[in-house]
């Protein structure tokens, strides 16, 4: 008998083919509409009685080519995209700077609760007393921690936040009749690309101030730079690299005595809650990320939080709406009073209210002492896993303590001739997802990696074993672990600027053959 032949004859290299494109029980999955056909339908109703419409012409004649599936194609499409999702709930999230630690399912029963779930933000004041009875708990509590006599709670995340705290900042600037010379906003080497980006946005100017040798800010080239020009720095502490910026209040006076403003970044709040309050280190405003420090879904996974706690000097300037004291309980304020001089409003609605509960949960079941903790175990996983990893891996400011999360650099890996983006892609052929690269840009392929407190000490003992052998790896030469990687993955390495530049968004279905 003669053999057919064999119609497929591409191969991938380096690894054996395979005839599905799944990979182990790792489940390729098309798109719905390649896969959906537009007469097929999981639930069997019957045609229509004749009937005469009533839309005049505006009757749609052609079919509008939505994919059909059957219900057990409808159940397996998502559950096999469910599975693509990398979440904290199926193993560790090490991004440094997006604190993915766990999130507390009670947290989400909270949040589920019909009182709070089910309302709407165009309900009756006199219907969500509760709300507003939260929304002012987790005020207080906010205010408590930070030491600071205000709080706006609209902003919908931390970007957000540091909008609406660049908008007080602004309206205070201009009541005090220097809106036309306060214009610049200082933002340190190591800052989030969101600080100046909101710092624009608002209209000001930004001025780089550099760091020193040991990644804080250099305070002497900060007073160097301050003058009756300058509005406000906008400062992360602990900064990007992890690291406290000891200067602080004398950062704060400086800023001070120049006539500006203090914006601190507090998307790193989760290093420090219980063991300091911004306030008291002379802090004007500050945005909290309750997605990060208090938990609640993020991400792919959610919606966040970014609320402002502001000084007595911006207080008055905050945004409306806001839950406030009246004579027949709180009340919700919609509009710039004729004496106030608040800025106006940055948002439709109050807030995030699924956040607000679930931060308020995870503060009460912590408890103050509770929240210390968690502060005091994120420092000490992320000084754990330094400890482990600096006899290999280089950091950029040499071998001191961290907070909350370890920067490391590449310069241990120019022998190897490999770079950072080949040692995170080869941690995934490991089933890790990478910790955040090229971030800080300070760092020379800086490799920042947050553990946060939720992860047992047996997960970052086998997470510190992998990167210790990829090192060992990289360093014997063992090229082939990382050139290309991951090498397992559904996917190789992808063009993700081109991905980011130009992304497909929409389907266009493929010529027909023939
Ligand atoms: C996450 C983060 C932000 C931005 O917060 P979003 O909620 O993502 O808008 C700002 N600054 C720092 C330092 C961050 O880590």
């Amino acid at each position: 008998m003669n053999r057919p032949e064999h119609p497929i004859s591409a191969t991938e290299t380096g690894r054996p083919r395979s005839f599905t494109s799944n990979r182990g029980l790792c489940l390729e999955e098309g798109l719905i509409f390649e896969i959906g056909r537009p007469n097929v339908t999981g639930v069997d109703i019957d045609e229509p009685a004749p009937f005469e419409t009533r839309l005049g012409a505006l009757e749609r004649e052609e079919p509008i080519g939505l994919p059909g599936l059957s219900e057990p194609e409808a159940m397996r499409h998502y559950v096999r995209l469910s599975q693509k999702n990398y979440s904290i709930d199926a193993g560790i999230y090490p991004l440094g700077s997006c604190t993915m630690k766990h999130n507390p399912r009670l947290n989400e029963a909270m949040a589920r609760l019909p009182g709070f779930g089910d309302i709407h933000p165009l309900q009756p004041e006199s219907t969500v007393a509760g709300a507003l009875e939260l929304i002012s708990e987790l005020s207080r509590w906010l205010m408590e921690m930070t030491g600071m006599p205000a709080v706006a709670m609209s902003p919908k995340a931390g970007a957000h936040g540091e909008a609406c705290g660049m908008m007080a900042i602004k309206a205070a600037i201009a009541a005090r009749g220097e809106a036309a010379t306060r214009r610049i906003v200082l933002v340190p080497e190591s800052a989030h690309g969101t600080n100046p980006a909101s710092a624009a946005l608002v209209g000001f100017a930004t001025r780089t101030v550099p760091c020193g040798a040991d990644g804080r800010v250099d305070l002497a080239a900060l007073k160097g730079l301050l003058g009756p020009d300058v509005a406000a720095i906008m400062l992360t502490n602990p900064n990007t690299c992890g690291l406290l910026e000891s200067d602080i209040v004398a950062i704060a006076e400086a800023m001070h005595e120049a006539g500006a403003y203090f914006y601190c970044d507090g998307a790193n709040f989760n290093a420090i809650v219980g063991k300091t309050r911004p306030g008291d280190l002379g802090v004007d405003a500050m945005h909290i990320n309750l997605h990060k420090t208090f938990s609640t879904p993020h991400g792919g996974g959610g919606p966040g939080a970014g609320p402002v706690v502001l000084s007595a000097r911006l207080a008055p300037f905050a945004p409306v709406p806001f839950v406030q004291e009246g004579e027949n309980g709180l009340r919700l304020v919609e509009h710039v009073e004729a004496d106030s001089r608040s800025f106006g409003r940055m948002a439709a609605f109050h807030g995030q209210m699924g956040m607000f509960v679930r931060a308020l949960s995870y503060m009460m079941s912590h408890g103050a002492d509770g929240l210390r903790q968690a502060s005091e175990d994120a420092v000490l996983s992320a000084n754990y896993i330094r400890a482990s990893l600096s006899d290999l891996m280089t950091q950029p400011f040499g071998d001191q303590p961290c907070m909350h999360e370890v920067l490391f650099d590449d310069a241990w890996l120019k022998p190897t001739g490999l770079s950072t983006l080949d040692f995170a892609k080869a941690m995934i052929d490991e089933g890790y997802h990478p910790m955040t690269i090229y971030f800080p840009l300070v760092a020379h392929g800086a490799m920042l990696i947050e553990p946060t407190e939720s992860e047992s000490k047996a997960s970052l003992d086998l997470f510190i074993a992998t990167l210790r052998d990829l090192a060992f790896s990289a360093l014997d030469g063992e090229l082939d672990r990382f050139v290309g990687a991951p090498h397992d993955a559904p996917r190789r390495r992808l063009d993700e600027t081109r991905a980011a530049r130009n992304p497909v968004l929409k389907w266009t279905a493929p010529a027909q053959e023939g």
